[in-house]
Order: structure tokens, then sequence, then C-alpha cells
């Protein structure tokens, strides 16, 4: 019928927002089970993204400062042959 809402979890009638309460249900997409459950997974996902996030940063400033490390020991080894023939 329309207006009709289900869970698109498991699928539980919710109500039909022609009938009973329109801004409650028109967006509502899950029960009152699933919901924290999908939130608390969503949650996780998104933290594990910015850790990895964070830590791809992190990687690539650690690589470029021992790049830079490099080659500043490098240009300092040439200047001091270069000063000391
Ligand atoms: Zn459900």
């Amino acid at each position: 019928m329309k207006g009709d809402r289900y869970c698109i979890i498991c699928g539980e009638y919710l109500g039909n927002y022609l009938k009973d309460d329109y801004y409650a249900l028109l967006h509502r997409k899950y029960c009152n089970d699933c919901g924290p459950w999908k939130r608390a997974g969503d949650v996780r996902f998104n933290q594990a993204e910015y850790r990895n996030r964070k830590r791809n940063i992190q990687n690539q400033k650690d690589q470029k400062l021992q790049d830079a490390i490099i080659e500043i020991v490098a240009l300092r080894k040439l200047l001091a042959e270069k000063m000391n023939p």
C-alpha cells in the first residue's frame, strides 16, 4: 500500500506516513532494534577510516622528513669535502 514504511534490514512494519506522523516516518529506514545497531556499525567504520587517513598522512610526513635528513647529510658531507680538500 502507498505510504507504508518497512525496516530495510529486518522488514518490520514501521507505519504509514500518509496516515500516521508524516515527518517522523517519511525518511525513516530502520526499526528501533536495527537503527542503533546500524549507527554503531557506521561509527566504527568511520572511526577506522579516520584512523587510516591519519596514519597515511603521518607516514607521508615521516617519509618526507627522512628524505630531507638524507639530503642534508649528503650536502653537509659535500660541503666538508669542498672546504677541506
Ligand atoms: Zn529492523
